[in-house]
């Protein structure tokens, strides 16, 4: 994954076997879905949370599944969804659930909503009733409390996500942190919108959940903007998103009585910031309102060794049908493939620590 040409030529004929349905299932699975995907069911996952809870390191089980969008498929979803709530009350090794809105609402009702004519009344009636799997989904989560993140997705559908995920948080917030929000800081607007977010759960009296991510759209969003001739909502340079994350976690740091949050980043720096900040205000290292999160198959030196030092760390762990899971799959390619990316810089770690071995 570090030869970009081979991630691309890889991608292509990937696709290509799969649409003339080679059986090429088997070579996917033993290689690049082994490395990020913990398996097809929660089952399967089983040895992959004990292995990272050997490591103290918990899971989180995503099912990763993207493409259709109909009410059987919502059902699907759902039920998915309460197997890994009633899992993660069942395991201690499992400190969070998740979910995305788009695996329960289809996207167009979502955009309608943020429009300025707003939904039309012909799409109410869907809308409801994705709104009722929201409230029976965010419902378990409470009874059981376990902790339920909601993933970030585009600009264009993300204000009705957001306006959803504090409904539910305002209603299942009172007492523990169970609903998260996600905040995307490449966007140019989200350090307000979490010192808002801040705000408000202050003034209502419940706690907000905070998930922080840079963001993980940026040439979608980019397109998109450039194709219907809008200005983008994103930063214009990555420093600008770095700066953001890092005041978003201060921000969060600030707020630690009324704020339970997790920053999900493969950032090296981030994390070392966040720390600094934490011994600086004599935070423990264990405060149940902090964690650090990464994807499976991604950072292990970081997961590993905050773990070890002692913090709350959990990994993203995607499982789901082969074939299903494979849009996650080959993002993950693209962004392990750059040159900047996090693979480079661990394989650079790797290739040291082999020296170094060598040189003992
Ligand atoms: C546990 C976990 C949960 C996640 N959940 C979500 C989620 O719900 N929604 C979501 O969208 N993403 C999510 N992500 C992905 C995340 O948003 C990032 O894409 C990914 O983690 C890479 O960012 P980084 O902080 O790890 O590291 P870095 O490698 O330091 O940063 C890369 C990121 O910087 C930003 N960036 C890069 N170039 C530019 C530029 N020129 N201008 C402005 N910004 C730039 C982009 O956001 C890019 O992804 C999650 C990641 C993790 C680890």
């Amino acid at each position: 994954m570090n030869q970009n040409w081979l991630v691309k030529l890889g991608t292509f004929f990937i696709k290509l076997f799969l649409f003339l349905h080679f059986p090429i299932k088997k070579l996917i699975k033993s290689t690049i879905f082994q490395q990020f995907c913990g398996g097809e069911t929660i089952q399967e996952c089983e040895s992959t949370i004990k292995h990272l809870h050997n490591l103290k390191v918990g899971t989180i089980l995503d099912y990763s599944v993207e493409g259709e969008e109909n009410e059987k498929s919502f059902q699907i979803t759902k039920q998915e969804i309460l197997k890994t709530i009633q899992k993660a009350h069942e395991n201690q090794a499992i400190p969070f659930a998740v979910f995305k809105m788009t695996g329960i609402f289809q996207v167009e009702l979502l955009e309608e909503f943020q429009t300025e004519a707003g939904l039309s009344e012909d799409n109410e009636d869907a809308f409801q009733h994705s709104k009722e799997i929201l409230i029976e989904i965010c419902q378990a989560a409470h009874d059981l409390q376990v902790r339920l993140f909601i993933d970030a997705e585009e600009s264009w559908i993300q204000n009705t996500i957001d306006q959803l995920t504090y409904e539910m948080m305002e209603r299942f917030n009172q007492q523990h942190a169970i609903v998260f929000n996600t905040f995307q800081m490449y966007r140019v607007d989200m350090l307000d919108n979490l010192t808002q977010a801040i705000q408000t759960a202050k003034e209502k009296s419940y706690l907000l959940g905070v998930k922080l991510v840079r963001g993980a759209y940026l040439e979608k969003e980019r397109q998109r903007a450039h194709e219907e001739e809008y200005s983008e909502p994103l930063h214009k340079v990555k420093e600008h998103t770095d700066r953001d994350f890092n005041a978003g976690t201060i921000a969060c740091l600030n707020n630690i009585d009324h704020v339970h949050f997790c920053i999900g980043t493969h950032n090296e720096q981030s994390c070392r910031i966040l720390l600094e900040e934490m011994a600086k205000r004599q935070i423990a290292n264990k405060h149940p309102h902090i964690y650090f999160a990464q994807l499976l198959g991604m950072s292990d030196n970081i997961s590993y060794n905050l773990a070890a030092a002692g913090y709350n760390v959990a990994k993203y762990v995607p499982y789901g049908p082969v074939e299903a899971v494979m849009p996650y799959l080959f993002r993950r390619a693209e962004e392990n493939s750059s040159i900047a990316g996090q693979t480079s810089r661990e394989f650079t770690l790797l290739l040291n620590e082999v020296k170094r071995r060598k040189n003992a």
